[in-house]
């Protein structure tokens, strides 16, 4: 059995240039794992959710150090049981271990001559249909974007929304018209409703227009307001903000303030993690999204492993990569779209090839003892260590002095 010789971290930060509500995100942090070992070699990719990814990466060391040596196998326990020690008490930030699993199963399924969904449990599909994001842009733009989609063969939109009813209306009707009835349309409005009232109000108009699901429409702790809006529209109300922790899918489900959970598997970890959690929402009857993070064509690969994996899909995934949005990718061979569809790649293990002129292109260098990176290091043991009840009452603080330091 192949045992872990060593692994690699890469910190790689890719220029996205996306509008969101809270403004313009010019570029993303992902973290690239690559573990050698006496057979094989595996490579994973994550994102970090809540903190910045030096943290991410100074987990990622001790993870190496923990599995080195060990078999495959043994190394994927270990991954699951310091996933397990962190969840207890720890905001984490869980795509380190998102990286490290794929990386690890990638290496395990090639060694074997599996497809790496079949390490998952079982190969259910081979064609993932896609979800096509049109993010906050002139409105003239985002229809252009739309049309883009829908020409590609997707059928599922997303579109990113501003909290203003007016201009929200005209994103919609005019997307509506372009599209035209068939394609399934969806706003994300990122907590910028704020308040239910607010809300329903925008959402009787939308409904006119056909819109199936509002995700996070207003703010992510507030249940009743959630609860409240259920019942004042019909269309279906998706969390996403909202879930921050595995125990949060139990008590959307208790509370009954979402229809549908959008799961990000960097915030839950493990992709093995996040396909239990995945079937236990399926069982407490709610519904369920792959969410995406423009990933490369590493991480969009895993999630379509997982997806394949997985019984049931209500939705297409919304991780459609950074290739099918910006152009560019850190793999030889891109995954494209074919009528709507990401195909699986089947070459055994994860199924693709790393282009390293490209990772090495992405590749942030950044020095471990550097002022910033100690202090964002020491600001989230602090912050990560306080009680829970804390924690979800001052979320958002944290995040501020995360952009501040990044
Ligand atoms: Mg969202």
């Amino acid at each position: 059995m192949a045992k872990i010789l060593r692994s690699e971290i890469y910190l790689l930060r890719f220029p996205l240039d996306i509008r969101l509500p809270w403004g313009t995100e010019k570029y993303r942090n992902h973290i690239l794992v690559k573990i050698r070992t006496t057979e094989t070699e595996g490579v994973g990719e994550g994102t970090p959710f809540y903190t910045h990814a030096y943290n991410s990466h100074a987990l990622g060391i001790k993870i190496a150090k923990t599995i080195q040596g060990q078999k495959l196998p043994d190394a994927l326990e270990a991954l699951s049981k310091i996933q397990e020690r962190l969840v207890q008490n720890r905001i984490v930030d869980y795509g380190i271990l998102l990286a490290f699993e794929t990386a690890i199963l990638d290496a395990l399924s090639k060694a074997s001559g599996f497809v790496m969904a079949k390490e998952l449990g079982k190969i259910y599909r081979k064609k993932i249909p896609a979800t096509g994001t049109v993010y906050l842009a002139p409105i003239s733009e985002m229809v252009r974007f739309a049309k883009y989609w829908t020409s590609q063969g997707i059928t599922h939109l997303k579109i990113k929304v501003t909290g203003n009813e007016d201009i929200d209306c005209k994103i919609v009707k005019q997307i509506r018209e372009a599209v035209g009835p068939r394609i399934a349309l969806r706003i994300d409005a990122n907590q910028a409703y704020e308040k239910a009232e607010k809300a329903a109000k925008t959402l009787r108009k939308l409904e006119e227009h056909g819109i199936i699901i509002a995700e996070q429409p207003i703010r992510w702790r507030d249940w009743d307001g959630l609860r409240k809006l259920r019942k004042m529209t019909n269309i279906k109300i998706m969390v996403d903000e909202s879930v921050w922790k595995p125990s949060d899918i139990d008590l959307i489900a208790t509370k009954k303030v979402a229809d549908v959970v959008n799961f990000h598997p960097p915030k839950f970890g493990c992709l093995s993690v996040t396909r239990k959690l995945i079937e236990k929402a399926l069982d407490l009857g709610l519904e369920y999204v792959i969410g995406g993070a423009v990933m490369s064509g590493v991480g969009v690969s895993a999630y379509m492993h997982l997806v394949a994996s997985l019984r049931e899909i209500q939705y297409p995934s919304e991780e459609i990569g950074l290739f099918n949005i910006r152009g560019y990718d850190i793999i030889k061979k891109p995954i494209g779209l074919t009528r709507g569809c990401l195909k699986l790649p089947t070459a055994g293990g994860l199924g693709v090839e790393l282009d390293n002129s490209a990772v090495k292109r992405y590749q942030l260098e950044f020095n471990p003892s550097e002022f910033r990176v100690l202090l964002t290091r020491m600001a989230y043991s602090s912050y990560s260590a306080l009680p829970w009840w804390f924690k979800n009452r001052f979320r958002f603080p944290f995040n501020i002095v995360r952009q501040f330091i990044s």
